[in-house]
């Protein structure tokens, strides 16, 4: 399989403490992959370095074979990575399309040079996006109102305008119901099956990292105990020793 991204040896420490230490894996191009770890683990540091808006204190970060250690995060942002946040960035008095909308205008860098003129081309974009991720029902609806779930749909909506090659999804299903992560998680495992886009994303809830992910890796105080399919993570007696509490 063709990696989308390849890290080694990645390192981050604060004034002698160790949150990274030294940690090398690979994403492959469509595939949907987890990195699961307690509290604390490393996760979100990785991830950040991963966007450019943490430096790594030692190791590489290679995207298609391209070295994008240290950028910047917009360059990163550009190459083709997109993110979605743990706090959501929707702009509450507009509609959801309207988000969608502007987060297309603003890839197509048409906000200033189009006008109100620009609303209609994207329209029948921003639905077929919202379609995407089983919010076309909702187009019209005021973000403000929204459920804390259809939110964080929107918010993959508006990371999909970007058409990135890799997207990083810090803890997607966070404060959300068992039910409506793994809901979400499905719709994730969709996106990548249909639209070839790779994902790397970090969860807690263990139903859904086994149900959806092609593999996944354990993150243990800033060290990858385990990396492999579901069946040999779970097997592992490190990851049951750290992580299952078994
Ligand atoms: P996770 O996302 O897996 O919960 P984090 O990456 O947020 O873990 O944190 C890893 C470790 O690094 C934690 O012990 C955390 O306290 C520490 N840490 C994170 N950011 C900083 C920082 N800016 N300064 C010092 N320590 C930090
Ligand atoms: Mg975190």
């Amino acid at each position: 399989m063709t990696e989308i991204l390849r890290v080694e040896n990645l390192r981050k420490s604060y004034s002698g403490f160790l949150a990274v230490g030294g940690v090398s894996f690979s994403v492959a191009k469509g595939e949907l992959k987890a990195l699961i770890g307690p509290n604390g683990a490393g996760k979100s540091t990785c991830f950040n370095m991963l966007m450019g808006q943490l430096k790594p204190t030692a190791g590489k970060v290679f995207l298609d074979g391209e070295d994008i250690t240290g950028r910047k995060p917009r360059d990163i942002w550009r190459k083709g990575v997109g993110r979605t946040f743990q706090i959501t960035g929707t702009y509450q008095s507009m509609t959801v399309v309207e988000n969608v909308q502007m987060a297309l205008m603003s890839h197509h860098r048409r906000i200033f040079s189009l006008g109100p003129r620009a609303w209609k081309i994207y329209r029948d974009e921003a639905m077929s996006l919202l379609e995407t991720v089983a919010m076309k029902n909702q187009a019209d609806r005021p973000c403000s109102i929204l459920a804390y779930g259809d939110l964080k749909r929107l918010e993959l909506a508006i990371a999909l305008c970007h058409k990135p090659r890799l997207l990083l999804m810090d803890e997607p299903t966070a404060g959300m119901a068992p039910s409506a992560r793994i809901e979400l998680m499905q719709l994730t495992a969709d996106i990548v099956r249909d639209q070839g886009v790779s994902v790397l994303f970090t969860e807690h809830d263990m139903d859904v990292v086994f149900a959806h992910s092609h593999h996944i890796m354990v993150l243990n105080r800033g060290e990858l105990i385990a990396d492999g399919n579901a069946a040999q993570v779970r097997n592992d007696p490190r990851v049951q020793e750290v992580y299952l509490g078994g």
